[in-house]
């Protein structure tokens, strides 16, 4: 999307489709002054996505419905992301918000995929078009950053260098598509108590700030295959998630014994990400995982793919 969005027709009815979040890279350096963490990341957009449909609504409120994955666990009050960002968007329309928002997740919650976020872009992208608010994209992306640090990507998918708290972004050109075995597991790992594990392993000298990204963004632009980019991951919370939820270490032992390239802690966890060399490869391993048990679900995902804002 470019310049301002200018829907001709009134809807009844939005759908979008949003993708989970990777990290394919994730440095982590010290907490600044606000209390957010310095990023050097480099997200990409998978396969994997959640929907939201958005459709008005006579009387004036916003009203959230869920389906799917971790859906009872979710609040569907002012609490949930997607209200936020259908309340921002009204704000700036200066109307009042009437809206149903359905949110279909597919996305694991509190997994490190940034199902929450995803849902706020979705939410935001939806909106404006029902309601027909002319949104320019610097205007999108800064409501978005005030939703989260996870929000502008989600809006824009692709692959994207993120910098500041990862909400300052800069595209990058990935030629090819990679595949991944996307491995859920019962526990959760709330992203604040990630970070605080990052800093107490620190404070022991266990763990540094992977702030360089060039060698993976290299990577992505000169479509490298997939053993390279196995070689490349990197995620400084990893330690953090494992030593807060040991059990990972087994289930990545375990896809790593059945031939994944690698084994990655998706964002602060628990989820786990395998690289596979293609998308047969990629069946195949997700199929092994699945018969050694350990995990929750298993998903084949692809990424990158676009967002809703792309
Ligand atoms: P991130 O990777 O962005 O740190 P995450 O993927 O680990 O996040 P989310 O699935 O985004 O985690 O959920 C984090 C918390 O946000 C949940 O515990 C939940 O209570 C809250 N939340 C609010 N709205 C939503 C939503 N629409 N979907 C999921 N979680 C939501």
């Amino acid at each position: 999307m470019s310049g301002q969005t200018a829907p001709a027709a009134p809807h009844a009815g939005v759908s979008v489709d949003v993708p989970a979040k990777i990290n394919p890279h994730l440095g982590v350096g010290d907490p600044r002054a606000d209390g957010y963490h310095a990023l050097s990341t480099v997200y990409q957009a998978i396969s994997l996505h959640d929907t939201v449909t958005a459709e008005k609504r006579e009387e004036p409120g916003i009203e959230i419905t869920i389906s799917g994955e971790g859906a009872g666990d979710l609040p569907t009050g002012e609490a949930n992301l997607a209200h936020k960002a259908a309340k921002l968007v009204a704000l700036y329309a200066g109307i009042e918000p009437a809206v149903k928002l359905h949110l279909n997740k597919r996305i694991p919650v509190a997994g490190g995929l940034a199902g929450g976020s995803a849902d706020a872009a979705g939410a935001l992208v939806a909106c404006a078009r029902l309601w027909d608010v002319a949104i320019g994209d610097a205007e999108l992306h800064r409501l978005a950053a005030g939703l989260g640090s996870d929000v502008p990507f989600c809006l824009k998918g692709g692959t994207a260098i993120g910098t500041g708290r990862g909400e300052e972004l800069t595209p990058v050109r990935a030629k090819g598509t990679w595949h991944w075995v996307v491995a859920t597991t019962d526990t959760r790992i709330s992203t604040p108590e990630c970070y605080k594990e990052v800093d107490r392993l620190r404070e022991d000298g266990i763990g540094r700030f992977s702030s360089d990204v060039d060698p993976i963004v290299r990577a992505f632009e000169s479509g490298a295959d997939a053993d390279t980019l196995a070689r490349l991951l990197v995620n400084d919370m990893e330690a953090a998630a494992v030593s807060l939820r040991p059990q990972l270490a087994s289930l990545m032992h375990g896809g790593l014994e059945e031939g994944a390239l690698a084994a990655h802690v998706s964002g602060s966890g628990p989820t786990i990400l395998f690289l596979a060399t293609d998308v047969k490869h990629a069946v195949a391993l997700a199929r092994r995982i699945r018969m050694r048990g350990g995990a929750r679900s298993v998903h084949l995902a692809h990424g990158p793919v676009d967002g809703p804002a792309a």
